[in-house]
């Protein structure tokens, strides 16, 4: 059967606000069980909601950023169910008069083809409480979250990952979610369905909730198209339901049959009144929206003359993109800069497990580095040593080097010797040179460099060493 996945998209995601989004318990992950919760986010009848403006700002942002239509007239429903995870017994949610409705978003697949998919709509929630296996956290009840809804426009989990790593990016440039998906701030829901490519229409749908990682999103999507084209294959049927994808054994079960929009009984929330939005509030917030990474990228290439592979690590990460523009802009040569910002910088983050809001170094410092390493006063080696010293807290750039003797050595006699010395150590891999392995010329590169201790020239190592032996030949 020639067959094609049709995939549509729920993403859930935290916002970075102070408060929750009706009462002003503190929203930061953490904190011991329940001592973020008051009687107005544990839903004790009798309290009252107050919005918090900063949900509908960045709510507002979002909708800008993905292109959609801000509704001038929005407000809030009740979406009633009883679950554990719920105290009040319903969710204060969207649904008749969602804030944003429309958009479109374009991105950009791994072999630098360009796609578009809709968003039907972006609309404001509370999260609910935490259940695990001992207990509930009602910590995470009523964290205010935008839940995102595309269109059925992917048709490949290659597609879905591209686009959510777009998502991702502009919500971090906005600064209104850390999308930190292994502490749940950016959730997922894949709907998925079968398309026979001789049939218009798709076939019955399934959803997977709540999904937390990139990988799981794939694995998902892979495990879910085989289920249902081996029933559809088999003549059965697929059942319209909501699965869990299970990470650990790698595949998905069921969790409940899909319960409707009706089951939920919606009805406007009568604690908060419906709200309106000039123009000039929206237009106001659309003038304020940042430069976003696929923008900034190009820019650095253009203005700093770095290569665009770079620019596009760089920019990955907005923290990282201003710390490079401040120090690009402070220093001799941006792309000395660009080479310890892609390079050494990006391994210290790695090792040390930091994120890049962790990190010490200053533009200022970072520049100095990169100076003294365009100056010649230290070679990359030792300014290695440097740097890992300013990630670790220091400041004092030329201070180190001294106190360290890091100092680059270029002292032509010294250098000379110490060719030589490496020479005569090596006479059959001199022999091997001259019978044309010029890939040896390395090696000696690497023995003087030693004999140095680490801090020669390698400029002047690399012509020392060619004359000597040219004059071998
Ligand atoms: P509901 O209100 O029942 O959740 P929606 O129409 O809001 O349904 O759609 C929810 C999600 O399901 C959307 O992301 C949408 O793109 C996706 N979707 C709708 N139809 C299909 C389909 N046939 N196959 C895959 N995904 C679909
Ligand atoms: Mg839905
Ligand atoms: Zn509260």
């Amino acid at each position: 059967m020639n067959v094609d996945p049709v995939i549509g998209l729920e993403i859930h995601v935290e916002l970075s606000t102070q408060s929750k989004a009706f009462c002003s318990c503190a929203v930061a992950f953490g904190g011991a069980p329940n001592t973020r919760c008051c009687p107005v986010c544990c839903g004790v009848p009798g309290t009252l909601p107050v919005l918090n403006e900063k949900m509908l700002e960045y709510a507002v942002l979002a909708g800008l950023a993905f292109g959609c239509e801000i509704q001038s007239y929005t407000r809030f429903d009740r979406k009633n169910y009883c679950y554990p995870d719920l105290p009040k017994g319903y969710q204060i949610s969207q649904h008749a008069h969602p804030l944003c409705r429309g958009g479109e978003v374009a991105f950009t697949l791994p072999d630098g083809k360009r796609e578009t998919a809709g968003i039907c709509e972006i609309h404001m929630e509370e999260d609910t409480a935490k259940q695990s296996a001992t207990g509930i956290d009602y910590n995470r009840a009523g964290v205010p979250l935008i839940e995102i809804v595309t269109g059925p426009d992917f048709r490949s989990a290659e597609a879905v990952l591209a686009f959510l790593s777009h998502v991702k990016s502009v919500l971090e440039y906005l600064e209104i979610s850390d999308c930190r998906m292994q502490e749940g701030s950016f959730r997922v829901d894949v709907n998925l369905s079968i398309k026979p490519s001789h049939r218009e229409t798709p076939g019955t749908r399934t959803e997977m909730k709540n999904l937390s990682s990139f990988r799981a999103v794939a694995a998902a999507i892979e495990h879910e198209s085989q289920r249902q084209i081996q029933i559809l294959e088999s003549g059965g049927q697929v059942e319209q339901e909501t699965r869990r994808w299970d990470e650990t054994n790698r595949c998905s079960v069921p969790m409940r049959t899909k319960v409707d929009a009706g089951d939920y009984r919606y009805f406007p929330e009568p604690d908060i009144p419906p709200i309106r939005l000039t123009t000039e509030y929206i237009e106001g917030q659309k003038a304020a929206l940042p430069e976003f990474a696929p923008a900034l990228t190009a820019r650095l290439v253009a203005d700093y003359g770095i290569a665009p592979t770079d620019a596009r690590i760089i920019t990955a990460n907005k923290q990282i993109a201003t710390l490079f523009e401040s120090a690009a802009k402070a220093a001799k040569s941006a792309q000395e800069v660009a080479r310890w910002v892609t390079g050494e910088l990006m391994y210290q983050l790695h090792i040390q497990g930091m994120t890049p809001a962790e990190l010490a170094l200053s533009p200022a410092t970072l520049a100095v580095l990169a100076d003294a390493v365009t100056d010649g006063i230290v070679n990359r080696t030792a300014a290695k040593q440097v740097f890992g010293y300013l990630c670790s807290g220091g400041t004092d750039v030329m201070g180190y080097i001294g106190i360290h003797g890091l100092g680059q050595m270029s002292d032509e006699a010294v250098i000379t010797a110490a060719v030589e010395q490496v020479l005569t150590a090596h006479p059959s891999v001199v022999t091997a040179y001259r019978d044309g392995q010029t890939k040896v010329f390395g090696f000696f590169v690497g023995e003087v460099m030693q004999k140095l201790d680490g801090k020669g020239n390698p400029a002047k190592i690399r012509s020392a060493l060619q004359e000597r032996l040219g004059t071998i030949h």
